[in-house]
């Protein structure tokens, strides 16, 4: 049993079937056992395994999401192409999108930031300084890439603007002339109560800014988040099998009050 199924090809083993909700299975001497412990069966996979948490090499409902985020990609640039000399991903899971961007686009893909492979992912770090620190250790900039290019710079999602912000100032001191983000995600306006540490919503920049806002926030030349249609279009699967409360506040399960749910969320939000 695995969370995803690149564990399985790491030691060989047959990817079968997905438990599926509600379905408990237990392996014994005798094989496979599969019980029912719950009549509801709608599935609600966080949509961010799709084009984060999950690596590209996994499959999710037959479907590599290397070949996904590619697509996010292609839609992104085909929904918000700017002029550049180049395009490159945040790596890991910025890079897919970013040679899909490329393909469409036919703005040369390069490698503009080398990540330190050592480095954990620094928006699950509970501190802002830790995360800041975090960032510094995590990604170099590429200067003789960088040097005198106007720039295209592809990530999966922007939660608080920390890592974007500090990426974008180490782009420029790299000498890139001009840097435009694109993000192959809609943007994040409501917190995860569900163990994903994204808990005030107050912390979340698509909460409090409108788009050119968090440009100017970010000091890029240009920003552009991929639609809510196109990430739909673009999924190919029943939107209502995901949990994608981060960009709707459509919360598949209650929050309860004793979450602090009121405290933790802006009376408005701006999206
Ligand atoms: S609220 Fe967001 S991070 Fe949390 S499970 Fe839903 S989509 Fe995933």
């Amino acid at each position: 049993m695995a969370s995803e199924t690149c564990a399985l090809d790491i030691i060989g083993a047959e990817y079968l079937r997905d438990v599926e909700p509600g379905e408990l299975v237990w392996i014994t001497e005798g094989g496979l056992e599969s019980f029912r412990w719950s009549q509801k069966q709608q599935r609600k996979l966080c949509i961010f395994e799709m084009f984060y948490f999950a690596r590209p090499d996994s499959l999710m409902n037959d479907e590599s999401l290397y070949s996904y985020r590619m697509r996010l990609g292609r839609r992104l640039a085909q929904e918000s192409l700017v002029d550049a000399d180049i395009v490159f991903g945040v790596p890991d899971s910025g890079i897919p999108a970013a040679i899909g961007f490329s393909e469409v686009s036919g703005i040369p893909y390069v490698e503009g930031l080398i990540k330190n492979r050592y480095v954990g992912r620094t928006f699950i770090q509970p501190t802002q300084a830790m995360r800041e620190s975090g960032i510094r250790m995590k990604l170099n900039p590429l200067k003789d890439v960088l040097s005198g290019k106007r720039v295209i710079i592809i990530d999966d999602s922007i939660v608080r603007g920390t890592t974007s912000r500090k990426l974008v100032k180490s782009l420029y001191e790299a000498g890139a002339v001009e840097v435009h983000m694109r993000i192959s995600s809609p943007p994040v306006t409501h917190p995860c109560f569900y163990g994903i540490d994204t808990d005030n919503q107050d912390q979340l920049i698509a909460a409090k800014m409108g788009v050119e806002e968090i440009a100017k926030h970010l000091e890029v030349d240009s920003l552009g988040y991929l639609s809510w249609e196109g990430m739909l279009e673009e999924t190919k699967q029943d939107i209502n099998s995901f949990c994608s409360a981060c960009f709707t506040g459509d919360y598949p399960v209650p929050v309860p009050e004793k979450l602090k749910r009121s405290k933790l969320m802006l009376e408005e939000v701006v999206v």
